[in-house]
Parts: structure tokens; C-alpha cells; sequence
């Protein structure tokens, strides 16, 4: 009766317009997968499982920062980046604790993911942080993950590593100028780049019919290829 109705409420179509930047959750992202979104390639809509997936995890986000905003430890929440860098973002909340600032990170994980988080945050977690240690000049941030299953919290207290950051931004500086001034789709990634990633992206990628022919501009008057299908039950975002 309700469910299938539902899912259609939910449902909702993405297709990213094309941007001339970076967003600091495109750290860790395969690079080709950036090359399509940035060129604002199609992808399949989001379907009504996942969507509502990806709602909880706003939830937790605003239930956590409320919370935050409730101990009077908030010194400011969803701050941007500042204008005309190389990358775009806002991070989640930034707090005082004994006289310091903290950037903090909230994350919402899968149970999987979450035990897995034992002994210190995800790599790519770990790095968006930095980014924004980076920019807002901070020395010191926490990821804070939610296990989406049971609501256990774990932190992670980091200080700014230059050297990491100074390696992401050479890292997307040349992701910039291979996709934005040369206009290439950037080579298949090789076992060696795979190693970093943190699940297998090309499982639940939108862009393997692009990707799999080498497809580096849109035929605006070809047909388009038709879209990979979404997996409902295991999506990229149960991963996170
Ligand atoms: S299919 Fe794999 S290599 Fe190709 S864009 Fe997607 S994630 Fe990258």
C-alpha cells in the first residue's frame, strides 16, 4: 500500500551541474568518478531506500550538533571554505573545549564500518578533516562517528598534519589541471591507487557505462548510455 508509494516520494533525480572546483568530500574519491561528476555527467536517480538512508545519517547530524549547542561548547556550525580555493565545503561544527578550538567532523557509519573504526577514523574522514583544519587555520579537530545501527559514539582527537595536507592539495592540484585546463579524463586507476580506497568504487559507481568506453565528453545529440543501476541494498552510502 504505503512502501511503493513511498520509495516514489523519496526517489529523486541527481545530475550534478558542472563546476569549476573540488569538494572536500571528493578526497579518497576514485579520480575519474570526480572527472564525470564535475563535467556534470547523468546518473541513475536516487532511489527510495537510499535516499532515506542518506536522511537518518542528516538527522544524526542535526540531533548531534543541537546537542553540542545545548552543552553552550559551539563556537560555529556549517562554516564554508572560504571563497576562491581549490576546494568547496562546509565543515559540520566547530566547538571550544578548555580553551582550544576543535573542528569537528560528524560521521554516520555503517555497523561494518564502525567496528572497523576501532582504533582510529577512516582515511578519507581523516583527510576531509584536515582540509578544513587547513583553511580555517585550526590546529587541532575531531572526527566524532555515530554507529547508525546502535547510536555508539567514538572520537577521534587529530592535530593539523601539514605533510598530509600539503600531499592532497599536490594531489588535486594536478586532478585540476589534467581535468580544468587540459580537459583529459584522467587514466583508469591501477592497483597501486586502488590500494588507498576504502571500499571497491567501482562496485557502486554511477559512471561505468562512461567509464568503461572511455568516454570523456557528453554527445549532447547521441542517446545517452543508459545509466548503472543503483543497487538498493548496498550502496556506496552504507559504506560511510
Ligand atoms: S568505474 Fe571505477 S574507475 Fe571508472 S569512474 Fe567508476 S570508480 Fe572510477
Amino acid at each position: 500500500m504505503l512502501i511503493d508509494r513511498l520509495d516514489q516520494y523519496f526517489l529523486r533525480e541527481e545530475r550534478d551541474r558542472p563546476r569549476d572546483y573540488f569538494y572536500v568530500s571528493e578526497v579518497g574519491k576514485c579520480p575519474r568518478q570526480i572527472y564525470y561528476a564535475v563535467r556534470g555527467f547523468p546518473r541513475p536517480p536516487l532511489d527510495g531506500l537510499t535516499a532515506r538512508k542518506l536522511a537518518v545519517g542528516d538527522d544524526a547530524h542535526r540531533r548531534l550538533v543541537q546537542a553540542l549547542y545545548g552543552m553552550g561548547i559551539v563556537v560555529a556550525a556549517e562554516v564554508p571554505i572560504p571563497p576562491g580555493n581549490l576546494f568547496h565545503g562546509r565543515c559540520d561544527v566547530i566547538v571550544s573545549l578548555d580553551g582550544k578550538n576543535y573542528v569537528v567532523e560528524i560521521k554516520t557509519a555503517h555497523p561494518y564500518t564502525f567496528e572497523q573504526m576501532a582504533s582510529g577514523p577512516r582515511r578519507d574522514h581523516y583527510l576531509q578533516l584536515q582540509l578544513y583544519l587547513h583553511y580555517f587555520g585550526i590546529p587541532q579537530g575531531i572526527v566524532l562517528a555515530e554507529n547508525k545501527a546502535t547510536q555508539e559514539l567514538r572520537e577521534f582527537v587529530v592535530p593539523y598534519d601539514k605533510a598530509e595536507v600539503g600531499r592532497v592539495l599536490g594531489q588535486f592540484e594536478r586532478l585540476r589541471e589534467l581535468i580544468f585546463i587540459r580537459g583529459e579524463l584522467p587514466p583508469l586507476p591501477g592497483s597501486e591507487e586502488k590500494r588507498d580506497w576504502e571500499f571497491d568504487q567501482c562496485r557502486y559507481c554511477p559512471y561505468v557505462p562512461f567509464c568503461s568506453e572511455n568516454v570523456a565528453a557528453l554527445d549532447r545529440t547521441a542517446p545517452e548510455p543508459a545509466p548503472a543501476e543503483r543497487v538498493p541494498r548496498e550502496t556506496l552510502f552504507d559504506l560511510d
